[in-house]
Parts: C-alpha cells; sequence; structure tokens
C-alpha cells in the first residue's frame, strides 16, 4: 500500500537528501546458503541497532530544542524506517495524523549509513527542518509561486483550465525539495543536535562524500556537497568554543 499519493505527498514530504535512484535489483539468480542468510541478518539487526541507538539519543534534545524555539505546536518526534523497497536512499519529515512530527530514512539510507553518527546527523537535519517550521513556510511559498504564475499565464491569455494546471505544476515543482537556504538551516541546526546528543557531525556529515553532487543551475534544491559540509564544520567550531 502506498502510504502518500499525487498531491498529498507533494504538500506534506520534502525530502532532504537529493539523491539519484538506484538501480532496481537484479532478480535473485540462486538461493542464499544458510551461512550467507545468517550473515545478512547479522548485518541487518546492526543496522536497525544503530536506527534505535541514534533515535533514543537525538529524540530528547530535538524535544528539548524544539520546545525551547517555540515555532512547531507539536515537538514529540517519532523516527521510522520507511520500509518501501526500491526507494533511494533519502529521508524526509512529515506529520502523522495527529500532527506529530514523523521523521523517516528509508531502509536504503539506513543500509548504506556506516555508524551512528551519521544516522544521528540525519535524523538531526530532519528535526531540524520541523522545529524551525520549514514545512509550512515551505507550503506558503509553494501556494505563492503557483499564485504568481497562474496569475501570470492568466495575464497572457490563458484559459481557466490552463491557469490551474500552471499552479498545479508550479507548486509542484516548488515544494519538490527544500529550497538551499532551509538545507543550510537544517545542516546547521541539525548538526548541533546530533552534537548534544552525543555524536560526532563531522563524522556524521562523511554522509554527503557518498552523495553525488546535486545537479546545479536555476533549479537546483540543495546546496552542494562541500558547502554542507564546510557549514557542519564551523557550527562544530562554534559548539567547541562554547563548551
Ligand atoms: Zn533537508
Amino acid at each position: 500500500m502506498r502510504f502518500w499519493s499525487g498531491l498529498v505527498l507533494v504538500l506534506t514530504v520534502a525530502g532532504c537528501v537529493q539523491t539519484t535512484a538506484l538501480p532496481p535489483l537484479p532478480p535473485p539468480t540462486h538461493q542464499a546458503t544458510p551461512a550467507q542468510s545468517a550473515q545478512i541478518s547479522a548485518e541487518a539487526r546492526v543496522k536497525a541497532q544503530m536506527f534505535v541507538d541514534a533515535a533514543a539519543k537525538v529524540a530528547p534534545v530535538a524535544t528539548a530544542l524544539c520546545r525551547s524555539k517555540g515555532i512547531a505546536q507539536n515537538c514529540q518526534f517519532r523516527f521510522v524506517i520507511d520500509p518501501r523497497l526500491g526507494l533511494p536512499r533519502n529521508a524526509y519529515q512529515t506529520l502523522d495524523n495527529r500532527g506529530h512530527p514523523i521523521i523517516a530514512l528509508t531502509l536504503a539510507l539506513v543500509a548504506d549509513a556506516r555508524d551512528t553518527d551519521e544516522i544521528a546527523f540525519v535524523m538531526g537535519h530532519e528535526a531540524a527542518h520541523h522545529i524551525l517550521g520549514h514545512l509550512a513556510l515551505q507550503d506558503q511559498n509553494a501556494r505563492a509561486a503557483a499564485q504568481k504564475a497562474g496569475d501570470a499565464a492568466a495575464a497572457a491569455g490563458a484559459s481557466a483550465e490552463q491557469v490551474r494546471k500552471v499552479q498545479a505544476q508550479t507548486a509542484a515543482k516548488t515544494t519538490l525539495g527544500y529550497s538551499k537556504s532551509f538545507e543550510l538551516q537544517a545542516d546547521a541546526l541539525g548538526a548541533e543536535i546530533a552534537y548534544r546528543a552525543g555524536f560526532n557531525p563531522l563524522r556524521g556529515a562523511a554522509f554527503f562524500d557518498r552523495l553525488p553532487e546535486p545537479h546545479r543551475g536555476r533549479h537546483s534544491t540543495h546546496p552542494d556537497n562541500r558547502t554542507r559540509k564546510a557549514l557542519v564544520a564551523k557550527v562544530m567550531a562554534r559548539l567547541r568554543r562554547a563548551r
């Protein structure tokens, strides 16, 4: 079952880690031997434990920071693994039907993580989007952009149907990812959350080294990986000085 579809996905979820989709898995050519199955199970248990350990430490820090900032109404975070196979390495923030913030990491991302520092950094980044109210701001930005594009189309003589189409396309395009400035804000606060939770955000940000550089150009929503790592280093220097 799909959790979300169409416009709902666009309006409530903004993916953060811009990656290219992984190629589909080839069909299995042979049955795993008992030894191979045991090894796969052991590796899966290690990754699952890393996720649980990181979430247990990140959650109270994120909740305390969320309450002290006073922007978000609901600071009771839930951390989940999105189990859908075939999704690329990604993470996102959304709300459940009671308004609780959900931080989701895809199975591919958890499987690829090298240590809890990386998982905690991603969790901190996503929690920061919620703490800073980015989802609501993104929604406002999308509505404003859609209105502007619709007005321009109408002024150019477009039909009502064409105007609606332009508005929907513009809203979808605007909400596909957070803006670069939101991403950098989330990196900075996410690094602080991970640090206060006892993790090393510099090691966590090494995750960026394994991501492809985001597409450059006007429509890119993500800052380049070097800029993001440099920001994390700057935040860490500030936090260490403040100790
Ligand atoms: Zn993000």
